[in-house]
């Protein structure tokens, strides 16, 4: 059955877009249609960013709302989502191709979970403070709301990475007009019932689906006070270029090419360890940014270590992405495929050893799927290793000395995530401590929505999560009195 709308969601209302335009949404893994959402055009933008700077302005309206009474509202929107949980899991896994049993639990949990978190912290949150002026008399500093956000999300994990947007900035008290990714847009028609559904007022969240062309008019409309960006490192810079121009605050939540440091002492048995080695290096059939996907192993067990990730990538089940067992799911589409492919193909080409995968799996011809792939003999050099592939490939790269695996991990442009294995917690922590990354796990990877999350170098500017979630969407003002 087709999910189909004809409407936007712009100022609390369903409006007829201003352009023909439609995006058709195809499943990733058998190739249907399976719905169409309407795309937008810059009038849709004007008037998307036109509500949600109206619903900023009233001079009674969310920014004013007292903590409590927002964060109640707050809830009500996570209550939303959470019994539209089941639906929203299918629609990502069916048009991104996420492994149903992945889009289930922390795609529909999440948001949720985050909400309720960013109320707390707007609950418990000291909005102005007054201080003693240093040269005499006292000072009052004021948290206010920086005003009308522009968020633009990627298309996989579209619900997770919208939220890390939006539930801040309103909790902020700012208004949103939120762009997901032309990939991903049923699930976000989905998230805007629930807004219609729930207590946050009209014009607070807008969703505008659309492609490059309307994140950059967003990006650049006159009515932005701020910019957040999740996506890949070559739109964040362009997107931060202009954001430059017009001295406007930015986000960036950009790619990565995280490294996986296997140490010496090691657990390399895949019963132990195989769910925590999913999660850190191919969860969402590779489709994550903060992924392991270069391998550095020591030279001492190099052989052991390439032959265990060979046990594991065949171990896993390829399949459709709505089938409950299945763990690799197809790529997003049938370009990406293509992308996922050259690199493939760059691997060999380059010198690497193709140790599995490599190919297209028998009997899944419908979708865009791919094998689960190890390269074994990586250069840290080649485009396998610098560049993110964005899907189920693996490099291993040997080191030989501790000192010589940091300085490979950090032999990136990328700095966004990445892992230590290890027996030992004091050696793993060393080693965490000095890679120059955003977020690093000790023989797991798993995101805390309490702590910061982001990235240094080409990974990105800026953090999400944590007890600063609000912090971005804040401007300080002082008053002296
Ligand atoms: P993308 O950069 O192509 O697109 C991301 C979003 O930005 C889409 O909504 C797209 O329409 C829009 N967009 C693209 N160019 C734009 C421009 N010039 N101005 C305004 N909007 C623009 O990325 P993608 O292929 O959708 O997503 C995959 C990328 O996202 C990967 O590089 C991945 O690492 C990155 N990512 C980063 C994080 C993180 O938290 N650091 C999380 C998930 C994904």
């Amino acid at each position: 059955m087709s999910i189909t709308y004809d409407r936007h969601f712009i100022g609390g209302e369903w409006v007829a877009p201003s352009t023909p335009n439609v995006i058709e949404v195809f499943s990733a893994s058998t190739g249907e249609h399976i719905g169409s959402v309407p795309g937008s055009g810059n009038s849709d933008v004007d008037a998307a960013v036109e509500a949600a700077r109206r619903a900023f302005d009233d001079p009674h309206g969310w920014a004013h709302w007292a903590p409590e009474r927002r964060a109640t509202a707050i809830d009500s929107l996570a209550h939303e989502l959470e019994i539209r949980n089941d639906e929203m899991a299918r629609r990502v896994s069916m048009q991104n191709g996420m492994p149903i049993s992945i889009a289930e639990r922390p795609t529909g949990g999440f948001p949720a979970i985050y909400l309720r978190y960013v109320a707390g912290l707007l609950r418990s949150a000291q909005l102005e403070v007054e201080r003693p002026h240093l040269l005499g008399g006292t000072t009052i500093v004021r948290k206010e709301p920086i005003g009308v956000v522009a968020a633009i999300a990627p298309w996989n994990q579209p619900q997770i990475l919208a939220s890390l947007k939006y539930a801040p900035a309103i909790a902020a008290g700012c208004t949103v007009v939120l762009k997901p990714s032309p990939e991903t847009v049923l699930d976000s028609m989905l998230f805007a019932e629930a807004v219609a559904a729930s207590d946050v007022p009209d014009g607070v969240v807008n969703v505008i689906p659309g492609g490059r062309e309307t994140g950059a008019y967003l990006v650049s409309h006159r009515d932005i006070d701020k910019v957040t960006f999740t996506g890949s490192t070559a739109a964040g810079r362009s997107i931060a270029e202009v954001c430059g121009r017009l001295l406007r605050p930015v986000s960036l939540e950009l790619g990565g090419k995280s490294a996986a440091i296997v140490l010496d002492d090691a657990d390399l048995d895949l019963e132990r360890i195989s769910d925590d080695l999913f999660d850190a290096t191919l969860r969402n059939n590779g489709q994550t940014c903060f992924l392991s996907t270069r391998i550095l192993a020591p030279r001492s067990r190099y052989d052991e270590v390439v032959d265990t990730l060979c046990d594991f990538a065949r171990s896993l089940k390829v399949g459709d992405a709505l089938d409950p067992s299945t763990q690799i799911g197809p790529m997003v589409s049938s370009a990406h495929r293509d992308r996922v492919e050259g690199y493939m193909a760059k691997g060999s080409s380059d010198g690497a050893r193709l140790v599995t995968g490599g190919g297209r799996p028998k009997g899944l011809e419908q979708g865009w799927f791919v094998e689960p792939t190890v390269f074994a003999d990586v250069s840290n050099g080649a485009a396998i290793a610098q560049e993110e592939i964005f899907g189920p490939v693996l490099s291993i790269i040997v080191y030989d000395t501790i000192d010589d695996a940091v300085r490979i991990a950090n032999d990136s442009h990328f700095g966004l995530g990445g892992t230590v294995w290890t027996t030992d917690a004091t050696r793993g922590m060393d080693v965490a401590r000095r890679v120059q990354t955003g977020t690093i796990g000790i023989n797991r990877y798993s995101v805390d929505p309490g702590a910061p999350f982001g990235g240094v170098k080409g990974s990105g500017i800026g953090r999400e999560l944590g007890p600063g979630s609000l912090d971005p969407y804040q401007q300080l003002k002082s008053i002296y009195t």
